[in-house]
């Protein structure tokens, strides 16, 4: 049996007829970009976020930008991010000139909130956690951080649509919560789109004139924005997927429950759930020790799997100029040199998902 490790059309396929009903609404609209289909969806991500406002962006990338910008942080400023992340996490720093200080993940493989408060300066501005692979953070202790030391939160929920802490929905636990709708992502796009998340009027605003040139009146341009909108047909993509988001995360932890409660061997670690969070099953992530081989195995028996992510962002080349090694961060590494994601998408079969524990399982 051939295995992907995502399979993009299997979602599409489940709910076909809806889509294309909705392409085509947007297309014969006349109206492409930042119009009635983005306005609908930014209210219903915001009511099923829990949140007051959503301003729809070009991509999860943009909304870190920009939210980073409109909380005034820029050069000489440090905002703390978890080292082991995905790169984009970062670049929301670094594209305004502040500095990215990095904390080493917990056994959840997010940020270990224990570190943070060593890594606190005069010049911190932000905690930025990441809920990755889909798993929020421990929020009660970083609001708890945050307060203390005056702190913004901006959270990175590109892999955390629908994940709750205690309940409570990620991205909205701090100033701003930044969301990516790539199409791989938990709600995915059919192209590219992300959208920021915030309680805060005037955030909202800086944010909604920062995407459109810096302009909230055509051609009179009050700050140096960018173009990051969200366009028409995307929007209308996203609402009909987020009406189904419920049932695509259920899905999501179904195939996570099949895993954790069948693959048993002695080589493979599983992903453990901290108490109180949520995890949507983003990346089901484990670890070997002979990834190599393990990886190949699997690969002889028809199951691709992928690494998420094989370089930790401060080993990075493009982030030389910080001036990190090998070594400064070693449970990232040790992560990183360890990890793997196995198949896990929307319409994964019962046969591909018991066919996958088999092989695992067999491994020598
Ligand atoms: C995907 C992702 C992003 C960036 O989103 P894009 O829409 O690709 O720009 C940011 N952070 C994390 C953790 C991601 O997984």
């Amino acid at each position: 049996m051939n295995i992907e490790c995502n399979v993009l059309d299997r979602q599409f396929k489940m709910y076909q007829q809806e889509y294309e009903e909705a392409a085509l609404r947007a297309l014969r609209s006349g109206w492409y970009v930042l119009g009635k289909e983005v306005e609908s969806f930014e209210k219903s991500f915001a009511e099923f976020t829990g949140s007051k406002y959503c301003v729809g962006l070009n991509s999860g990338l943009d909304a870190l930008i920009l939210a980073v910008r409109a909380l005034g942080i820029g050069k000489g400023d440090e905002v703390i991010v978890p080292a082991n992340t995905y790169i984009a996490s970062v670049m929301g720093i670094t594209e305004n000139g502040a500095t990215p200080i990095f904390v080493e993940p917990d056994e959840y493989y997010n940020i270990d909130v224990w570190k943070i408060e060593a890594a606190i300066t005069k010049k911190t501005k932000a905690i930025l956690p990441v809920h990755l692979y889909g798993q929020s953070c421990d929020m009660r202790a970083i609001q708890k951080l945050a307060e203390k030391y005056h702190l913004y939160i901006i959270e990175d929920c590109a892999q955390s649509h629908g994940a709750c802490f205690d309940g409570q929905m990620t991205g909205t636990f701090g100033d701003i919560g930044c969301f990516s709708f790539y199409p791989t992502k938990n709600l995915g796009a059919f192209g590219d789109g992300g959208a920021i998340i915030t309680n805060n009027a005037e955030l909202a605003d800086k944010i909604m004139t920062l995407r459109n040139y810096g302009s909230r009146v055509k051609y009179h341009n009050e700050v140096e924005g960018v173009n990051s909108r969200l366009d028409e047909i995307q929007a209308a993509l996203l609402s009909v997927k987020l009406r189904h988001l419920d049932e695509l995360t259920d899905e999501r932890q179904w195939i996570a429950a099949c895993y954790l409660r069948e693959i048993a061997n002695p080589k493979i670690v599983l992903p453990k759930t901290l108490a109180g969070s949520d995890h949507v099953y983003h990346q089901f992530v484990v670890r070997c020790s002979e990834r190599e081989a393990f990886t190949q195995y699997l690969l002889e028996k028809g199951i691709k799997t992928m690494i998420h992510y094989p370089i930790p962002p401060h080993l990075a080349e493009s982030y030389a100029r910080l001036g990190y090694a090998k070594g400064d961060f070693p449970i990232t590494e040790g992560y990183a040199d360890e990890i793997l994601s196995l198949p896990m998408y929307n319409g994964m079969t019962e046969e591909e998902i018991e066919y996958v524990i088999e092989i695992i399982n067999s491994y020598p």
